[in-house]
């Protein structure tokens, strides 16, 4: 690892203890990685494996106990990561009290943007989002994927390079799923952001990134990496690909699911 990288994030032997009660309990067991500028990846992992928790460390909400965490290039402590990239959190609820423009523009507005500005340019990206019309609707009165879409342009409003999205799709149902991570597809090959989105779901990581870890299951390690070669755009047949099934195979046998032996 060269000694100043331009990765969009850089971790190195990050490490994460939880204190609960009088134990120390171990989430994640010396963790190196890197988002490259222009890249996907996708992290899978089992319920527990710590996933959360490193998202937490790279956005500044949990202090790592032993690593470095690097953004831009830049070794980042961490009462300063806050606000160095943007983050959708697993259950990141939208306020009932506001209306579907009013929430996505939470996000300017705690950089400062005056309320009928931030309003405004907030309404503007609507179409964008599949959202049109739905700009003055109360977060009840729109669908699971509706709601998804302006948690994500809400998230995409703190225009911060570096993106990472825990389990954005885990609430919603198999077709609501389907067709946000289709949109998530064509949306990335258009803006190619950095992006560090974890998952329990391998379909999902091989459909959307370039690059897929897998991480153990508590204290979370990496333990296996592969380069995803199916080719861009994504659509969804390429899931029937012999390609989409060898990652699927291999994958599913990194994270222990399926046994090597039984793999064709
Ligand atoms: P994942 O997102 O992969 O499901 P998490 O990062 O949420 O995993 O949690 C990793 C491990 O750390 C789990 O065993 C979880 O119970 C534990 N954990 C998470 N948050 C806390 C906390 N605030 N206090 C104590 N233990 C925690
Ligand atoms: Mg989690």
């Amino acid at each position: 690892m060269p000694e100043c990288s331009t990765a969009a994030l850089s971790m190195q032997g990050v490490s994460a203890t939880y204190r609960d009660r009088n134990d120390l309990l171990l989430a994640l067991d010396s963790v190196t990685l890197d988002v490259q500028a222009h890249e996907f990846v996708a992290m899978v992992g089992p319920s527990g494996s710590g996933k959360s928790t490193l998202l937490d460390i790279v956005s500044g909400l949990f202090g790592e106990s032993a690593g470095r965490v690097d953004v831009d290039g830049e070794a980042i402590a961490l009462e300063q990561r806050l606000g160095r990239s943007a983050y959708m959190r697993q259950r990141d609820l939208l306020l009932p009290w506001r209306s579907a423009a009013e929430n996505a523009a939470l996000a300017l507005e705690a950089r400062g943007v005056p309320k009928t500005k931030a309003r405004a340019t907030a309404r503007q990206r609507f179409p964008e989002f599949g959202l049109a019309g739905f700009e003055d609707a109360w977060p009840s009165q729109l669908s699971g994927g509706m709601r998804q879409r302006v948690a994500f342009l809400r998230t995409i409003l703190a225009d911060r390079s570096l993106l990472l999205l825990d389990e954005p799709f885990g609430a919603l149902d198999a077709l609501n799923r389907v067709s946000m991570q289709t949109w998530l597809a064509g949306y990335w090959e258009a803006e190619r952001h950095p992006v560090l989105l974890v998952t329990h779901d391998v379909d999902e990581a091989i459909f959307l990134a370039d690059r897929v870890l897998v991480l153990s299951p508590r204290p979370g390690r990496i333990v296996h990496e592969e380069r995803i070669d199916v080719p861009r755009p994504r659509r969804r047949a390429a899931m029937t690909s012999p390609s989409f099934l060898q990652h699927r195979s291999s994958l599913l046998t990194a994270l222990g699911v399926i046994d090597e032996t039984n793999v064709a």
